[in-house]
């Protein structure tokens, strides 16, 4: 039984592969974790890592809040079960299963409970006496699991254990490894390649590609909102179908124009989680269609929740109990691109090739993604409202509502505009801004609202307003609520406004000065200003980088409301100074603009410009990057 916590892991390889590109996951207790994605993505080297046998090149690995990136594997209280099972051939099954117990000098009488406990529960008790070779590859896997069993480790590692097995044993071995997890309720982590045996055995799943995580989640999550459209091809078989496409919206109906010529309708009401910036037809998108979600087309699937296309069947493929069929949206020529669906049918469709077929497709399970950044725009919380605005005399308006624009803001040009609210940035005011709560969602531990602000006018495009928590209250459908806008948060292009709070980035470097007694003292030197560096701060540097890490240009990284800042006090070592040269009101917060050494930061501070601070750093409040190899090394 084990926690376990990665923070800004990389592994770099001979200098310059990054195999792995800061991981950051924590692992409960009984978690069984799976680590899936493409051969070379970095999984392996990361379970390596986590079991001792590749050393971390940075970041914190902790298995019940102890740091054990220095612990010889053995130490780690972890046990590994390997792809090509590593039994010992000279020994028989008993002994090999009793291996590390007998190099452990635990007693005899011991090592044979804990042998036929484990024996027991894998099934192989009449084994105990062959020699491997006398095995099948299955029951070789077994006695590997059993060497780690009786080990009674906290954390299980199994890196993909089940490959050298053929489909059909492969298949039965997953629901026993599934079951030994709830038998053992130990933390187990496990790599594969294979998605199935992710969606199956996983209760989280990290889905890697080229050293970075792509997305963590629970199967059903991975599914039904994958974050870009690698994740969405990589989960689920068949694979996803993807067709470039382009949205438009007229009045209340959006249409999808897939490029291979079918079109989809849609109420604008069912999807207005996609921006209403994609809705004029210049962005280009891709739509991605699930073969689950596409049918046969007969009279039973109507209008309002299903599309419908023609289709020429290019393949039909038997599989036995049923068909699958693959079939070209792009039925008249009208484009050079195709648009394949797979639709299953049953095992005795008679459908042929270039039969036309007509198929209904699921509108509600359609996926959308921005064809350049590849990610998904239509997900579980939207990234930010976009709401057409006009400015006027110090205030915002839209549709017939209005805010108070915050000081920071008086000088904006008056005018029309559109404004980007991050659903966070939606909080509970006094103001005048009154909207109705049209629904809510728990998603996780939190609730998203979907809001109608009233008193539209025609101008008003209709789009909601989406509010991720509003205090700690909670709110029924139907209610009413005053909000105003966190415009700290908020970005408007037309006017070059970005949101104030990004991420702060000082010079240093590492340093050590004889204290007393002629014992070193450690400090980062910020353009000439020494900061004094906490001793587990000291520890984690030295640790990654040894005596190197002097030598090093460094970054601190942190955000502005991370850090501490009071009226100057001294030069004293465990603050820096810094001047304002500009102040931004924000009415709810206050942020100032402050000069330390070459650099500008911006923290969340009331003060006034020109005033000389004092400015502290915690422990937890930022991290250090190695400028050489740009990772986070704290
Ligand atoms: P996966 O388990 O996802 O297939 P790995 O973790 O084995 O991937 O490898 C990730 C990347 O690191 C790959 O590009 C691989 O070539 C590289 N790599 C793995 N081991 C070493 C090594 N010992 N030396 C150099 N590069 C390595």
């Amino acid at each position: 039984m084990a926690n376990l916590s990665l923070k800004h892991i990389y592994k770099i390889y001979d200098d310059e592969v990054k195999a792995v590109n800061d991981f950051c996951m924590d692992i409960k207790d009984k978690e069984f974790i799976v680590f899936v994605g493409p051969s070379g993505c970095g999984k392996s080297t990361t379970l390596r890592m986590i079991a001792g046998l590749e050393e971390i090149t940075a970041g914190e690995l902790r298995i019940d809040d102890v740091i054990v990136n220095d612990l010889e594997p053995k130490d780690r209280n972890i046990a590994m079960v390997f792809q090509n099972y590593a039994l010992y051939p000279h020994m028989s099954v008993y002994e090999n299963m009793a291996f590390a117990l007998k190099t452990a000098k635990v007693p005899k009488n011991i090592i044979e409970e804990k042998v036929k406990e484990a024996a027991e529960i894998l099934g192989i008790t009449q084994y105990l006496e062959r020699k491997p070779k006398a095995l099948s590859g299955g029951q070789r896997q077994r006695v590997a699991l059993g060497r780690a069993i009786v080990r009674n480790p906290k954390v299980f590692l199994l890196d993909e254990p089940l490959s050298n097995l053929d489909a059909k044993l492969r298949a039965a071995m997953r629901a026993e490894i599934s079951k030994l997890h709830e038998k053992l309720q130990t933390t187990f982590i496990y790599v594969t390649h294979d998605q199935v045996e992710a969606m199956t055995m996983g209760t989280r799943i990290v889905v890697m590609k080229d050293g970075f995580v792509q997305q963590i989640d629970t199967p059903k999550n991975l599914f039904k909102y994958p974050v870009n459209i690698f994740v969405a091809g990589f989960i689920g078989t068949p694979q996803m179908n993807f067709f470039d496409a382009k949205i438009t919206k007229k009045d209340s109906l959006v249409r999808f124009e897939l490029e291979c010529g079918a079109n989809i309708s849609e109420e604008y009401a069912e999807i207005d989680k996609i921006p209403i910036g994609y809705m004029d037809g210049q962005i280009p998108v891709v739509v991605g269609i699930r073969p689950d979600d596409v049918k046969l087309d007969d009279v039973a699937y109507n209008e309002q929740e299903w599309g419908k296309a023609d289709a020429r069947v290019t393949l039909v493929e038997s599989l036995g109990g049923e068909t699958l069929i693959y079939a070209d949206m792009n039925v008249k020529n009208t484009s050079d691109k195709h648009g394949i669906v797979v639709v299953k049918a049953g095992a005795d469709s008679e459908i042929k090739k270039d039969d036309i077929i007509k198929v209904a497709i699921k509108k509600s399970n359609l996926y959308f993604f921005d064809k350049e950044t590849q990610l998904n725009i239509k997900p579980r919380i939207p990234k930010e409202n976009i709401l057409d605005c006009v400015i006027k005399n110090g205030r915002l308006y839209f549709g017939k509502q209005e805010l108070k624009l915050p000081p920071v803001f008086e000088n904006l040009k008056s005018g029309e505009c559109k404004i980007a609210v991050p659903p966070e940035a939606v909080v509970l005011g006094e103001g005048r801004a009154k909207a109705k709560i049209s629904s809510a969602e728990v998603i996780e531990d939190k609730v998203l609202y979907r809001l109608e602000i009233l008193n539209n006018d025609e101008n008003f495009n209709g789009a909601p307003l989406f509010a991720l928590e509003l205090g700690k209250q909670c709110f029924d459908e139907g209610e009413k609520i005053v909000f105003d806008i966190d415009f700290s948060k908020v970005s408007i292009k037309e006017q070059n406004i970005e949101p104030i709070e990004k991420t702060n980035v000082l010079k240093c470097t590492f340093v050590k000065k004889r204290g007393d007694k002629k014992k070193y003292k450690f400090y980062f030197d910020i353009e000439n200003q020494l900061l004094k560096a906490d001793e587990a701060i000291c520890e984690k540097l030295f640790a990654s980088k040894g005596t190197q890490i002097f030598d090093i240009p460094l970054e601190m990284v942190f955000m502005p409301d991370s850090i501490e800042a009071e009226k100057y006090v001294s030069d004293g070592l465990d603050s820096i100074a810094g001047k304002v040269t500009d102040v931004f009101d924000y009415g709810m917060k206050c942020f100032a603009k402050v000069r330390v050494g070459s650099s500008d930061i911006i923290i969340m501070h009331k003060c006034e410009i020109g005033e000389k601070l004092s400015i502290r750093f915690n422990e937890k409040g930022f991290n250090v990057k190695d400028k050489t190899k740009d990772i986070i090394i704290v």
